[in-house]
């Protein structure tokens, strides 16, 4: 049964505030009470987390439609049941990931015992973001609980309606003393990384990482860093151009372009950009009408900053195509697109993050290779085309978090691919198996009897040394 409920905090656009170090130092006393040590009660918490989900579900995809005007169904799919997919994994797992690992071992070990034990680090942080606000909050918990942890965990504040629900939810559901939320924006943030943590799990911008990252130095707290970038998208001519811009345009207007690994550009000759855009034309207008804004499919940008962020991209008219419609107030951008688009232009200088699709024409796969990896390594790369030569050309030449051939988004539900970015994208990685990996020190144990065999067998190391021992 849930437990009593505590007080909800209020929310009035400062949140209600908690000291950064009670917090901290309540997680740190239960940690150190070996409670979490127990894997019967980490099963007992991601069970509660599971029914949890279950007994709320419809209470997040209303707090989701609050906050960033999400449909019921792109609300379950991508964001509630993925969350809630990951807690049953590790439920599922759990006895099998807990369980000291016994790798192979040399020939001269064969009479020692060799283990790897895998340690909780003890207290962790997970800062999450706004535009996936639940899936981003309990998929790294999950893989933080099974793995023995005390957990704050931070929601982003512009999902203020999510932030309120988790904060209300997890103490009626969750450990108090071991699993604790706290909200709060910037200053608040910072607040809590003055604290001493074991681990810090970030999924936000790279400005804010470096933050993050700094902040951790001073502890050597190790970090995972799941961040965005510029994920461009290389389409050949030789591609299902009907399919492809399908699956390119809902990465793209999912969540309204507000997805880490959304498409951020693509790469394509002048023939198949005009052959995209004519398809996109009757795919948008199939999707969303005449006018998205009046769809109830469509999402809305998150915050006035942004808003104004991505209307900044559309101030010069001249590439617009498709689109180009907005509305300050309900912060609507419509589905837009840019053609011949310049590689100077501000779009092309940092993650568009909404619903604007620049296209920069390129003549072939080797000059979008190049192009790519003359900038930030991306969280992933998309490539649309029939040819294998291509396929193994971008998996071979270039370096990114993701590779995804002729699909967008759905890499990240293979629970058994490490999830996460490399260079500006972020380190580390996640999901399924993965998650329970990050949140672990993987301790090595080594372990030998006193058997009069073991002992003469490697008795040669003692002095006194000679010739002969050293040519051994
Ligand atoms: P953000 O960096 O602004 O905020 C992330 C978190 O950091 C929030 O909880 C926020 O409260 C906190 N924060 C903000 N400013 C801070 C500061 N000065 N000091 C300390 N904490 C601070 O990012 P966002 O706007 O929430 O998310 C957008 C970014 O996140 C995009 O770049 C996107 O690509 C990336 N993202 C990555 C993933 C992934 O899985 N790799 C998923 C979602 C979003």
């Amino acid at each position: 049964e849930p437990s009593e409920s505590l007080p909800v905090p209020k929310c009035n656009g400062n949140f209600y505030k908690r000291n950064a170090s009670d917090v901290v130092a309540i997680a740190r006393a239960a940690f150190r009470s070996y409670k979490t040590k127990s894997v019967e009660f980490r099963r007992q918490q991601l069970k509660n987390l599971l029914r949890m989900f279950d007994e709320n579900a419809k209470d997040m995809e209303d707090a989701l439609k609050k906050d960033l005007g999400r449909h019921r169904q792109e609300a379950s799919t991508l964001d509630v049941e993925y969350g809630r997919n990951e807690i049953l994994k590790a439920l599922m797992h759990l006895d099998e990931w807990t369980k000291p690992e016994t790798p192979s071992k040399p020939l001269v070990n064969t009479l020692d015992k060799i283990r790897i034990y895998s340690d909780p680090y003890g207290v962790v942080l997970i800062i999450s973001s706004w535009n996936f606000p639940i899936n981003l909050v309990f998929t790294p918990l999950a893989g933080a609980i099974a793995g023995g942890n005390c957990v704050i965990i931070k929601p982003s504040e512009l999902a203020e309606a999510t932030a309120q629900l988790i904060a209300g939810l997890v103490p009626k559901y969750l450990d108090k003393e071991c699993y604790q939320v706290y909200l709060g924006d910037a200053t608040e943030t910072a607040e809590l990384l003055k604290e001493r943590f074991d681990y810090i799990f970030f999924t936000g911008s790279t400005t804010v990482a470096r933050i993050v990252h700094a902040a951790a130095n001073k502890y050597l707290t190790p970090v995972t860093l799941e961040l965005g970038g510029k994920s461009p998208v290389f389409i050949d001519k030789s591609a299902d151009m009907e399919i492809s811009v399908r699956r390119i345009l809902w990465g793209k207007c999912s969540n309204a372009g507000q997805v880490c690994i959304a498409p951020d550009y693509i790469l394509c000759t002048k023939e198949v950009q005009e052959n995209f855009v004519s398809i996109a034309t009757k795919v948008l207008k199939e999707w969303y009408g005449d006018d998205a804004q009046s769809s109830p499919d469509y999402c809305r940008i998150i915050s006035d900053r942004h808003y104004n962020r991505l209307m900044n991209f559309l101030k010069d008219k001249r590439n617009i195509v498709i689109g180009g419609k907005s509305d300050a107030a309900s912060r609507f951008i419509e589905p837009t697109i840019l053609v011949d688009v310049n590689p100077n232009d501000p779009i092309m200088q940092e993650e568009v993050f909404g619903p604007i699709l620049p296209i920069v024409t390129i003549e072939n796969p080797y000059e979008a290779i190049n192009f790519i990896n003359a900038r930030e390594k991306p969280l992933v790369i998309y490539v649309f085309t029939k040819k294998k030569a291509t396929k193994d050309l971008f998996a071979s030449n270039t370096s990114s978090g993701g590779l995804s051939i002729n699909e967008t988004l759905f890499h990240f539900s293979v629970d058994t691919l490490p999830f996460g970015g490399v260079g500006f994208s972020g380190m580390g990685a996640y999901h399924g198996k993965n998650s329970f990996d990050t949140f672990v020190h993987k301790k090595g144990t080594f372990d030998r009897d006193f058997a009069t065999v073991t002992e003469k067998s490697t008795s040669f190391r003692y002095p006194p040394y000679s010739e002969i021992k050293t040519s051994f």
